[in-house]
């Protein structure tokens, strides 16, 4: 679950990181009423979920309370990268001489987090990474023993900073460290971490990604997700208890089990399609859930055929077909689908989607074959 930048910045701050001391406003009067409160050029900056806002037009400076109200109107309701400014963040300008990149991932193939940081900040690191790779230190960290003064004061002086900011920076990468850990984060990022003219660092920008399978023990957390952190799409799936992940593909796959999941995949990228999702719809779906699920594909505008692969074992192979029926009946729809039902009651099954017309498969590798065929209009 990915948090807003203002989110992400007071959680920071309570682990002594300096940040700006803004405020949210969700109309230009607001906007105006905070800079005027500030007395001081103001930063007003787009709050959506997605990185990238500055170079959208999602982040500008203005002198004072009059241009921060217009600028707000005009960002407010701006739409970056499909997402509705809702909220805007009113912070005072920083007067920035340097950009640091500083964050904290989770590797996975090392199993520990590890701090990636940067003297080229402002930018995005995927950016970096691609074009100046050299320019990124990276320091994995063991959780069991936590951050080490000397490794923070590595990353500095690996960073060329000078002596008065090393004791700042320690601090900051400590509580940014702290945060991560304590919050359950899969990300906890400040980009830019600034330079200021008054030589003081300030974290400008701060993003938290945090690990959905640990949000249970952060209900204060969990509170803040914002519905526009998900499609529709994946909100509906969440509602009904479905693991949705949405792919670029053209073939929309519905399969119960993750495993099975996965597998169909590769199949259908064998037969040299591409899967439009993983969707996994769980043991024991009935005729409800797998609606849900087909209604939930067909709303992926990609989508150019549906592949059923049903492995009946808790899961009743009747019910998946009675499912998918019924979900046609609600959602009219000319995208072909095939099935492969095997397992508890697969001939129940077989013989409802055949009575209805629905075309079945009798394995996995002829069902994914028939998909493709169907995707590009065989
Ligand atoms: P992002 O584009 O979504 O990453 O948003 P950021 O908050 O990182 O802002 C993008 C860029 O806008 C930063 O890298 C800065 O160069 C600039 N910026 C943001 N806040 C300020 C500020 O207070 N003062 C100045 N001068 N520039 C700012
Ligand atoms: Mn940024």
């Amino acid at each position: 679950m990915k948090l807003h930048e203002y989110q992400s910045k007071r959680i920071f701050a309570e682990y002594n990181v300096p940040i700006p001391q803004g405020d949210i406003a969700t109309t230009p009067a607001e906007a105006r009423e905070i800079a005027k409160r500030l007395d001081s050029p103001v930063v007003i900056k787009s709050q959506v979920l997605v990185g990238g806002r500055g170079k959208a037009g999602g982040v500008k400076l203005a002198k004072n309370p009059d241009e921060a109200e217009s600028l707000a109107d005009q960002i407010l309701g701006m739409d970056i990268k499909g997402l509705t400014v809702e909220k805007v963040l009113v912070d005072p300008a920083a007067d920035i001489k340097e950009e640091i990149y500083l964050g904290i991932v989770i590797d996975r193939a090392g199993q520990q987090p590890v701090i990636i940081a940067s003297a080229e900040g402002g930018v995005e690191i995927e950016e970096v990474a691609k074009t100046n790779p050299e320019a990124i230190i990276r320091l994995p960290v063991d959780p069991q023993v936590g951050l080490s003064d000397y490794q923070a004061r590595d990353i500095a002086f690996e960073l060329g900073l000078r002596r008065a900011f090393i004791n700042q920076f320690v601090r900051i990468i400590k509580g940014l460290y702290q945060a991560f850990i304590n919050s359950d984060a899969n990300l906890a990022e400040i980009n830019p971490l600034v330079i200021t003219g008054e030589d003081q660092l300030l974290a400008v920008d701060g993003k938290i990604v945090l690990d959905d399978s640990a949000l249970f023990r952060h209900p204060n957390l969990a509170e803040l997700r914002d519905i526009q952190e998900e499609s529709t799409a994946e909100r509906e799936a969440r509602q009904a208890g479905l693991s949705y992940v949405k792919l670029d593909g053209e073939i929309g796959c519905m399969v119960n089990g993750a495993g099975l999941a996965m597998a169909t995949m590769d199949i259908v990228k064998q037969y040299n399609g591409e899967p439009a999702n993983f969707l996994d719809i769980g043991g024991g779906a009935k005729a409800e859930k797998v609606a849900a699920a087909l209604r939930i594909i067909l709303s992926d505008p990609k989508v150019k055929a549906v592949l059923f692969n049903i492995f009946g074992g808790i899961t009743r192979c009747d019910e998946v077909a009675k499912g998918i029926l019924e979900a046609l009946d609600q959602v009219q729809t000319d995208i072909p689908m095939v099935a492969r039902l095997v397992g508890t009651n697969e001939e129940e099954g077989r013989q409802i989607l055949a009575a209805a017309n629905f075309p079945s498969a009798s394995s996995l590798g002829e069902a994914a074959k028939m998909a493709v065929a169907l995707a590009k209009g065989a």
